[in-house]
């Protein structure tokens, strides 16, 4: 186990986690402000009523704002497999990063290390399945854009963390390609296997914004060189994949 340091800033926003739920559940952030010490102090106000477990800053420094036995603050309006109450399941781990509306970058080598250690530690003590580590936009697709295209979801994977889709994929893109208007028994059977595997989407049939929605967001997860909203045989391959993994 890798020497982890961590370094202990509490904040006030928890509560108790209710008993009959069980940590099996990380989800992954980006901060979305300026630096770490802008992102620590709004963790750790009040006012703010927002909290995570840990943050990990740009240069790999980890600090733990809540206790594990305690739920944090961090999911919001989410939904994963059915469940809404994703705080009382999760531990949520925030990642210095200026995000999509001021300066988005690429996470630093330091700050992975980091963060694969910390997930390492975490695991010793939750038993947590690859499928449910997950990113925020995973659990709330229709408002939440983090950890975003640039976090190293493959990465993860590559150090045993993580889904990542393994086989070798379909290069054409177009052949099914379903977008946002299309109607049909196609659609359904997309927004089925989506919901199987987690996002929260209805089988309407319907090619609405909201199964674009999540279509972004399986996409900034698991094709993050192509985030279009269209669901093409490149991603029905990667979604495929991932629910033999999971089954
Ligand atoms: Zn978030």
């Amino acid at each position: 186990m890798p020497d982890l340091k961590l370094t202990q800033h509490w904040s006030p926003s928890f509560d108790i986690r209710p008993s009959h739920f069980a940590v099996d559940m990380l989800v992954l952030h980006y901060t979305g402000m300026r630096d770490a010490a802008t992102a620590l102090e709004r963790l750790c106000d009040p006012k703010s009523k927002v909290s995570s477990h840990y943050l990990i800053d740009e240069h790999g420094t980890s600090y733990q704002l809540v206790q594990e036995s305690h739920r944090a603050w961090h999911a919001g309006d989410s939904h994963w497999s059915g469940e809404k109450d994703i705080n009382s399941l999760s531990i949520g781990i925030e990642l210095v990063n200026p995000g999509h509306e001021l300066n988005y970058t690429v996470f630093p080598e330091g700050q992975m290390i980091a963060l694969e250690n910390l997930i390492a530690d975490i695991r010793t003590r939750h038993l947590i399945p690859d499928h449910r580590i997950l990113g925020h936009s995973d659990v709330a697709p229709f408002r939440k854009r983090d950890p975003g295209e640039l976090f190293d979801w493959h990465r993860l994977a590559s150090k045993g963390i993580g889904l990542w889709p393994i086989r070798k994929h379909a290069m054409d893109t177009n052949k099914t390609a379903l977008k946002l208007g299309a109607e049909s028994t196609q659609v359904a059977e997309v927004q089925r296997c989506l919901a199987v595997f987690g996002y929260q989407l209805e089988k309407t049939g319907r090619y609405d914004t909201d199964t674009e929605k999540v279509v972004i967001a399986f996409q900034r997860h698991f094709r993050p060189n192509q985030i279009d909203g269209i669901f093409d045989q490149v991603c029905a391959d990667k979604l495929l994949d991932l629910l033999n993994q999971i089954e």
